[in-house]
């Protein structure tokens, strides 16, 4: 008998990873898809970093290591916050896991109580719904659009709070639409927050480094009211081309960190130790180092934002951090295709996949109907065929 647990059965699979699997299954009938669906630096991890993965392997580091990582690369990471984000943290305080992805689920298992609100402005990166779910929290979505710049305001989340509200999770720059909160917005925000000590803030600091100059990165943690409620997430993935590496931490109240490090004592261990070296180099490194790219995504970005908003229904501003567009569509919705009607931005990116052989996410899998996101971590020519094909198969929708 097939007896799947309750999790199991309530667990999603994000869309993103959906969207991608049916590009997959197009590509493999010969159709040329022009994937734009995943979250996914087009770069190699820089030599550097890849130098010192060699080196560590040759030095023996094959071994069993502390569960919350290395002493020595928690003191480099500590060493980074202070750095770039104006943060003190300890050592102690610091707990590197396998991906940003482990270190947002130890803290959701640290956190969130069965009947906790967990409050998530939408868009949102898709993985908050189902970890928040998964430990049992009351998900309380904050919408925001195009005209708000996706950013909820102060008000906002104060009428959003109540007793049982436990988290704030957000990230800036934000997957999917690229929205950054300026230093005063996050200052408003943490001055509400500070009001409920029994809230914490969830940071998600990935994409830091994808910022494109118009808004200067700040961490909400260095506002000292929130400090000790906030717990401060980044990672190598996106910045430093290192998906498959594995990466990611934390700084938090070392309450926080402690517990953090039990459920990964448990469940996974500490981090791949080669990665963990890699890492090290890394978060040492000028993050010039990785300007290089930062520089072609910018490059892309401009391109982007002029094709996206040549093609009739789409509406786009430019957009300050990560490596996506999120334009509105909703003007296109309830137009028909061969007589089906494109009732919800799902449906559009599904027919932009079959008619037009691109695949995008809809913003329905981020909690925000009526957009669609490309990434535009791909070569410049795929991205303009794309915008090419999605422009052609627009064109064939009718009233
Ligand atoms: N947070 C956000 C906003 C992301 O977009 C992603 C990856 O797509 C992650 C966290 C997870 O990153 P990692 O590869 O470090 O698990």
């Amino acid at each position: 008998m097939k007896a799947l647990s309750q999790r199991a059965q309530e667990m999603g699979l994000p869309m993103t990873i959906e969207m991608a699997k049916k590009a997959r299954e197009l590509s493999a009938t010969g159709k040329q898809v022009i994937s734009l669906s995943l979250g996914e630096p087009d770069f190699d991890t820089p030599d550097f970093i890849k130098e010192s993965a060699n080196e560590a392997m040759a030095q023996n580091y094959t071994h069993y290591m502390p569960v919350p990582g290395f002493a020595d690369l928690r003191e480099s990471i500590a060493a980074k916050f202070k750095r770039d984000n104006n943060l003190e943290y300890s050592a102690d305080q610091i707990v590197v896991s396998t991906g940003a992805k482990q270190s947002l689920l130890n803290v959701f298992l640290t956190l969130v109580n069965p009947g906790d609100e967990v409050i998530i402005p939408a868009p949102y990166w898709v993985s908050y719904m189902d970890q928040a779910k998964y430990c049992g929290g009351e998900v309380k979505v904050l919408p925001t659009s195009k005209e708000s710049g996706f950013k909820i305001s102060a008000a906002q989340l104060e009428s959003a709070i109540t007793e049982k509200s436990k988290v704030l999770i957000f990230s800036s720059p934000n997957n999917p639409c690229g929205a950054i909160y300026s230093g005063e917005e996050l200052a408003a925000i943490a001055k509400v927050v500070a009001k409920h000590p029994n809230l914490h803030i969830i940071s998600d600091e990935i994409y830091e480094l994808l910022n494109y100059g118009e808004i200067d990165h700040v961490s909400i943690a260095s506002f000292p009211e929130v400090y000790n409620q906030t717990i401060t997430v980044n990672g190598l993935s996106k910045g430093f081309a290192m998906t498959g590496w594995r990466i990611g931490y934390i700084g938090a109240p070392e309450w926080i960190a402690k517990a953090c490090t039990k459920f990964q004592s448990n469940f996974t261990s500490g981090t791949n130790s080669v990665a963990q070296r890699a890492c090290k180099a890394a978060v040492e490194a000028d993050p010039a180092s990785v300007k290089y790219m930062v520089d072609t995504f910018a490059a892309r970005r401009e391109k982007m934002v002029g094709w996206i908003n040549e093609i009739p229904g789409f509406e786009l501003d430019t957009p300050p951090g990560a490596f996506y567009v999120f334009p509105r569509v909703a003007d296109l919705l309830g137009k028909k295709f061969n007589g089906q009607v494109l009732n919800t931005s799902l449906d559009l990116s599904m027919y932009l996949l079959e008619e037009g052989l691109v695949s995008t996410v809809p913003g329905d899998a981020f909690g925000l109907p009526g957009y669609i996101r490309f990434s535009y971590a791909a070569a410049e020519a795929d991205l303009q065929e794309a915008v090419r094909r999605v422009k052609a198969a627009v064109a064939q929708l009718e009233d």
